[in-house]
């Protein structure tokens, strides 16, 4: 059997264990410490100082936080992109509120302005209410259209809530994405682009928003000398052990979302002229991905074989390979909720493949993913 060949794996940079170490050294072996304060002002440096950032026990607790602070609640609705991971829609089941699922634009693949505008008029007109929240996703780090979707959540006075999940790294117009949304929130689980074993950060754009975020996360405490709640709490404080990771990870960032950009580089430079295979590309450069995963759409007439052929193939071969995100409005524990749609996530979802994209990816392993590519296409 040929070596596995995952599909995104995590890679350390060595400085890591040194601050984890010190935590161990100085007996900060416990949440919160001098490494959650330190990794998030190098969170907050690297995206430019204008924020306030929390880091968080996972990137689905910064959405939670995010909601909640909003005051999204029983009887809300929240705007929601529904090609994307379910993590950036359960916290507005967590919250009581329903779920308005949005499709994609095919540019980007994220929230479509045409059908976001769309869904805002017809959910007042159906409902007599405003939408509280609307949640663009930067989906495989791929920014979303932001002006057009911040011109209309300005015009309509609703809080956007962006889902930078996958896109720290990335930026639309020059500007990060994760600082475009009043809240936005960042995810540092196994698999993205930089991992503290796993975590979060809501994005605020206030000091009260963020001391507000960390009396949420830790257990709501009131000002007294013994255990005193106003309000519901969450234990969703980032541990100063997972955090030390997450410092040193910091250091590789730039190296590790240079790197996916040349594997996708790579990729397309290699496929090029491949009949039937096309890429999720930055459609001008406004648009900066940090191109976490690279994907491809395999047209099946023009290929000669369908998504589903190249995944098994691939599978076989000892290489892991993902469809896209299957669409919310199609998953069954969302069935109930609003949708409006083109069909666009539905395709994408049906044609669409995730390649190979770790960091320890070596050129030969690239050759190796588009050999079995072409040899398809010769069948
Ligand atoms: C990973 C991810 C999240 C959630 O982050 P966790 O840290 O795993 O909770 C949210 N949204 C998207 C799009 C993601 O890919």
């Amino acid at each position: 059997m040929k070596q596995k060949i995952w599909l995104s794996l995590a890679h350390m940079g060595g400085k890591e264990q040194q601050y984890i170490q010190e935590a161990f050294d100085t007996n900060w072996v416990v949440p919160l410490g001098p490494n959650v304060d330190g990794f998030e002002k190098d969170l907050n440096e690297y995206l430019g100082n204008e924020k306030n950032i929390v880091a968080l026990s996972s990137g689905t607790a910064a959405i939670h936080l995010g909601l909640i602070q909003i005051g999204v609640g029983p009887g809300d609705e929240v705007i929601c992109q529904s090609f994307t991971f379910s993590a950036t829609a359960n916290p507005i089941k967590y919250v009581g509120a329903t779920p308005v699922f949005v499709d994609s634009e095919s540019e980007t693949w994220n929230m479509s302005p045409a059908l976001l505008e769309e869904t805002i008029n017809d959910r007042i007109a159906k409902t007599g209410k405003v939408p509280k929240v609307i949640m663009p996703v930067h989906l495989y780090g791929m920014p979303a259209k932001m002006d057009e979707i911040m011109a209309i959540a300005n015009k309509y006075e609703i809080s956007v809530l962006e889902d930078a999940a996958e896109a720290l790294g990335s930026k639309y117009k020059g500007k990060f994405c994760g600082t475009f949304g009043h809240f936005a929130c960042l995810s540092f689980n196994g698999n993205k682009i930089i991992t503290t074993s796993g975590g979060g950060a809501l994005v605020c754009s206030t000091i009260e928003e963020a001391a507000k975020t960390k009396f949420y996360a830790t257990q709501a405490r009131d000002n007294a000398p013994h255990y005193q709640h106003s309000h519901i709490g969450y234990n969703y404080r980032m541990s100063n052990i997972c955090a030390g990771i997450g410092r040193g990870q910091m250091l590789i960032l730039d190296e590790h979302v240079s790197y996916r950009r040349k594997i996708n580089i790579l990729y397309k430079e290699l496929l090029k002229e491949t009949p039937g295979i096309s890429f999720l590309e930055n459609p001008n450069k406004d648009f900066e991905s940090n191109m976490w995963l690279t994907c491809i759409i395999v047209d099946p007439k023009l290929a000669g074989f369908t998504r589903e052929d190249l995944r098994l193939k691939m599978e076989s071969e000892n290489i892991e390979t993902r469809p896209l995100w299957k669409p919310m409005h199609l998953q069954p524990v969302f069935e109930d909720c609003p949708f409006y749609g083109d069909g666009t996530s539905e395709k994408l979802f049906e044609m669409g493949l995730c390649l190979p994209s770790s960091p320890v990816l070596t050129s030969e392993d690239i050759e190796r993913v588009v050999g079995i590519i072409k040899g398809m296409n010769k069948k």
